[in-house]
């Protein structure tokens, strides 16, 4: 479902200039890039296009863009042969003239010279800019980029032009955009991101209960669906945080049987710093046929299989039905037993914890979810709330 837009927002958009991007032949990764670091700034973006080296094209391209954003991206065809001339579009489109600069020539003169290289005559064509351009140094590369204000949607539009390799472009933007991009907008009107992914309902379910919760109090909502998980993304501006507080906790209370995860937060990594600071712990798991145990094991794959972890954690995978009253595995030498059992008649799942002393209490019971708890899905399920349980539990118990 789209995001809605806000008004007050400053809006951007990107041109991706080059046949190869418009060919497949490459994904345009500058779009990406550059929208993440305007996204965190505050910045809404609008639009990516991407168009052929063109002249007809990108100059469309370039007056459709102006109508309609205040910052615009564009990336590519700044290079030194006939079919680079991102420049020489921009200075006919916003009407000013091209202008030759002598410190860029020298520049490159020397960036060349570093590596044995005699500059060219053609590399000539780098250097001239649109009048009044601000030119922005680029460590990566040759061809500088630079930046200028024209006419646009409504108050000036700023026009960035920024070279094609993405380092080049990385090289630019920690040179010279980062803090004037950054300052754009002021901290308080910054939109902060908090996201809940959510596991067992579907996404129009979880939407309809997210919208009655969340109605008039000025949070704007997105969701996504990746399966099988549905996140939901609530974004507010940091100066409206305290006012919306209120309203995101009822929100978690009312989805709070499905939540998984709160802003990417990771259930196994936590479980497992907590294992890593206590005394030990085994999982006898018979409910989710080695789900549990693949999520832990790729998660200490991940963190290089932490040698401090692995000898103080057992997972034992039954595939039957049931743990049977004396089928449990051996007692480990320290730490506590969690067994994880279902029950196919009501959908649920049980986690049991048995302590040193042999004394086994029943810890909690899921609420009855959507999906068959033998079910993929339901595996997933059961994996990732048994996590945060464990993880909550663990703290106090391991
Ligand atoms: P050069 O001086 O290298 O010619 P340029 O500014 O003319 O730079 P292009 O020729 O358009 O840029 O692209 C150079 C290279 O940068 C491409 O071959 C491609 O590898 C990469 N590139 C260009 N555009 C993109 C994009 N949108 N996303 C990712 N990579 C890109």
């Amino acid at each position: 479902m789209a995001t809605p837009e806000s008004k007050i927002r400053l809006k951007a958009a990107t041109l991706a200039v080059g046949t190869e991007v418009t060919d497949g032949q490459i994904l345009d990764r500058n779009s990406a890039w550059i929208s993440q670091k305007l996204s965190r700034a505050g910045i809404q973006m609008i639009e990516h296009r991407a168009v052929a080296d063109d002249r007809e094209d990108i100059t469309r391209a370039l007056q459709e863009l102006s109508a309609r954003a205040d910052l615009l991206f564009v990336t590519g065809g700044l290079g030194p042969t006939s079919d680079d001339f991102t420049r020489d579009l921009l200075a006919t489109v916003y009407g000013r003239p091209l202008e030759y600069d002598e410190t860029s020539w020298k520049q490159i003169e020397e960036k060349l010279a570093n590596r044995g290289i005699v500059a060219r005559e053609i590399q000539k064509q780098q250097c001239y800019f649109p009048r009044g351009s601000k030119i922005l140094f680029n460590p990566a590369g040759t061809a500088n980029a630079f930046s200028f204000e024209a006419e646009g949607k409504s108050s000036p539009l700023k026009v960035y032009a920024l070279p094609g390799p993405p380092v080049e472009i990385a090289a630019v933007w920690e040179a010279n955009l980062k803090s004037e991009i950054e300052n754009l907008v002021p901290l308080e009107e910054r939109e902060e991101l908090f996201i809940l992914r959510t596991l067992g309902r579907g996404e129009s379910d979880i939407a309809e209960k997210t919208e009655a919760v969340i109605a008039g109090s000025g949070l704007r909502v997105g969701y996504r669906a990746h399966a099988p998980y549905v996140e939901v993304k609530l974004w507010y501006r940091l100066g409206e945080k305290a006012k919306v507080a209120d309203v995101i906790r009822k929100l978690e209370k009312t989805l709070e049987p499905w939540i998984v995860s709160r802003n990417d937060e990771d259930a196994a990594q936590a479980l497992l710093a907590l294992i890593r600071a206590g005394a030990g712990l085994e999982i006898l798991d018979a409910a989710t046929f080695g789900v549990l145990h693949d999520r832990l094991a790729q998660q200490l794959r991940e963190s290089g299989g932490d040698g401090s972890v692995s000898h103080k954690l057992r997972v034992t995978t039954l595939f039957s039905d049931r743990v049977s009253e004396d089928g449990s595995p051996a007692v480990p030498s320290k730490g506590a037993i969690f067994t994880l059992t279902c029950d196919d008649a009501r959908n649920v799942w049980l986690l049991r914890l048995k302590s040193r002393e042999g004394r086994e209490s029943l810890l909690e019971e899921s609420p009855p979810f959507k999906y068959k708890v033998r079910s993929d899905r339901g595996r997933k399920f059961i994996t990732e709330k048994s996590l945060l349980w464990l993880a909550s539990l663990a703290s106090e118990l391991i």
